[in-house]
């Protein structure tokens, strides 16, 4: 509208406006590249220096044991210098560009101005309408410019969305499709045929694993470190999908079961498991806001924690994970394993989960564990936690893996003494 009115009053003025929005449009357009590539470069650079600083953090305790605190600090110092040239580089770029646009903006409302007076003087124009039209003709460019600087500042956004694209455009956990009860299925396991290596072209890890674990039963995976244990843990958690076969629970791929509903049957300790920020009781209970004192209780006892839980001043309230009080790593690993039974899962998933425990511990664990009626896998070194399981697995690379079957073990004894149920 204030073009058609511009338009109306002085076609040739109206040419000088609309020549001046054109070069602040060539402008804006020759600054994107140079712009685009400095803004990029620097979220690269905060990214790095921001992981950095937090590597740092996390691993100050091994950083000093190992005397690297000055040459770590140097390198960080290093890279926000970086951060910080690359920004004053922004800003310097974006100065330019303001200079300039203000420049043919203040250029250009010059010549309007001078050219309108020569048409005033010719008697072409009145004053009055050449006051008219340079307010329209300022509405009309900051309308265009802004819409310019919108569409520019719109592309830019490109720019962070591209960074997200990688986790956004990620596929999504696929949804259960079969409609499933919970409590009817039954935790047994049985793998076809798998195979797993972690990309095309790079050694099996796993290869021909082809066995069942019925319901209850107790298995100890075996071999020697890095033979593929906790890949596959993993696997049997549904956190990696097999290269080849189908991992079934109850005669129902996990595919199809749905990562959310599986993972509600088990309880899991995978290797190098950590607490939260929180609470021993809201660790136990991972949060939830109506917990069971009297099942984490119990949880704690099965894990032989709850004496030394008891022993602490703040009791289950005591503070735990990065920032709380330390537990040693064998109290952390009770309390991951207390946060595996609390869910009650019918399927119980260890990971080297008690690694860290002396003997003793381990020991009362494992007696408090045999007699659950659920079904046991656990990654285990003591020969006497190997000793308690039913069959043991003992990985064996491409070659697939053996079974043996122990032949009196601790658990179908206990077992068989007195059944007993999940802590409730
Ligand atoms: P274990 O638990 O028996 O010690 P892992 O399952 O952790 O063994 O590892 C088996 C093999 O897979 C090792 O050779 C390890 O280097 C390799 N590996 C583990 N995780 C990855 C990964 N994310 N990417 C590529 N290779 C991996
Ligand atoms: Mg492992």
């Amino acid at each position: 509208m204030s073009f058609g009115i511009m338009l109306a009053y002085s076609p040739s003025l109206t040419l000088i406006a609309v020549a001046a929005v054109a070069a602040y449009a060539a402008l804006r357009w020759l600054s994107y590249a140079p712009l685009r590539e400095a803004n990029a470069e620097y979220l690269v650079l905060a990214a790095k220096e921001n992981s950095h600083f937090l590597e740092t953090l996390r691993t100050i305790v091994p950083m000093k044991l190992s005397g690297q605190q000055a040459a770590r600090r140097v390198r960080w110092q290093n890279l926000m210098v970086d951060v910080i040239d690359r920004d004053v580089r922004t800003q310097k770029l974006d100065l330019l560009f303001t200079t300039a646009s203000a420049l043919i903006t203040g250029g250009a409302a010059l010549w309007l101005l001078t050219q309108g007076a020569a048409q005033v003087m010719e008697n072409t124009l009145s004053v009055g309408m050449l006051m008219a039209f340079s307010s329209y003709a300022g509405t009309f460019s900051s309308r265009v410019t802004n819409l310019i600087g919108h569409a520019v500042e719109l592309k830019m956004l490109g720019l962070h969305g591209e960074r997200l694209a990688d986790i956004a455009l990620e596929e999504a956990e696929p949804l259960a499709e079969v409609e499933t009860d919970l409590q009817r299925i039954r935790p047994c396991i049985a793998l076809r045929n798998i195979g797993f290596r972690y990309a095309e072209g790079e050694p099996w890890i796993l290869r021909h694993l082809d066995f069942e674990i019925a319901a209850g039963e107790s298995i100890a995976i075996v071999g020697p470190s890095g033979c593929g244990k906790s890949t596959l843990i993993k696997i049997l958690l549904g956190l990696l999908p097999p290269t080849e076969g189908e991992v079934l629970i109850d005669g129902i791929p996990i595919r199809r079961l749905g990562l959310s509903v599986y993972q509600q049957l088990i309880g899991a300790v995978i290797q190098d498991d950590s607490l939260l920020a929180g609470s021993i009781s809201e660790n136990i209970s991972f949060f939830a806001p109506d917990f069971d004192q009297g099942r984490m209780e119990a949880c704690a006892r099965t894990a032989a924690i709850h004496e030394e839980i008891l022993s602490m001043p703040m009791g289950y309230q005591s503070i735990v994970g990065e920032m709380g009080s330390s537990l040693s790593s064998g109290q952390k690993q009770r309390v991951l394993l207390a946060r595996a039974l609390y869910k009650q899962p019918k399927l119980l998933i260890l990971d080297e989960a008690t690694s860290h425990l002396d003997a003793l511990n381990e020991q009362r664990i494992v007696q408090a564990i045999a007699p659950l009626n659920l079904t046991k896998i656990q990654v285990a070194h003591r020969a006497e936690t190997v000793a308690c399981a039913q069959r043991v697995i003992a990985l064996n690379g491409e070659l697939g893996c053996e079974i043996f079957v122990v032949s009196n073990p601790m658990s179908s004894r206990a077992a068989l003494e007195e059944p007993q149920s999940m802590p409730t």
